[in-house]
């Protein structure tokens, strides 16, 4: 069964009360389908950053790997930026 989505995006403090579409986890992104009528739906970080692995490869960008890299490492210093130095101070 197709989940839902949202035809508005999620904010970004709700985003992370919705399942991940693909694996269920808290998600930490949302991805616009057009395909299911251009509904948001939530992904988690592992997850995303397998679809634009997947994006990029189907684009046929060469050479995905210091692009996801940089991604990644980007990504994981918001993560942390948000969760971790929260639950610190
Ligand atoms: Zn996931």
């Amino acid at each position: 069964m197709i989940k839902k989505g949202r035809k508005k995006p999620y904010t970004d403090r709700g985003i992370n009360k919705v399942p991940c579409l693909r694996c269920g986890k808290p998600s930490e992104h949302q991805w616009q389908i057009c395909s299911l009528d251009n509904r948001w739906f939530g992904i988690c970080f592992e997850c995303d950053i397998k679809l634009n692995k997947l994006v990029l490869e189907f684009m046929g960008i060469i050479d995905t790997a210091p692009i996801l890299h940089e991604y990644e490492r980007k990504q994981l210093n918001e993560y942390r930026k948000n969760y971790i130095g929260k639950k610190d101070k």
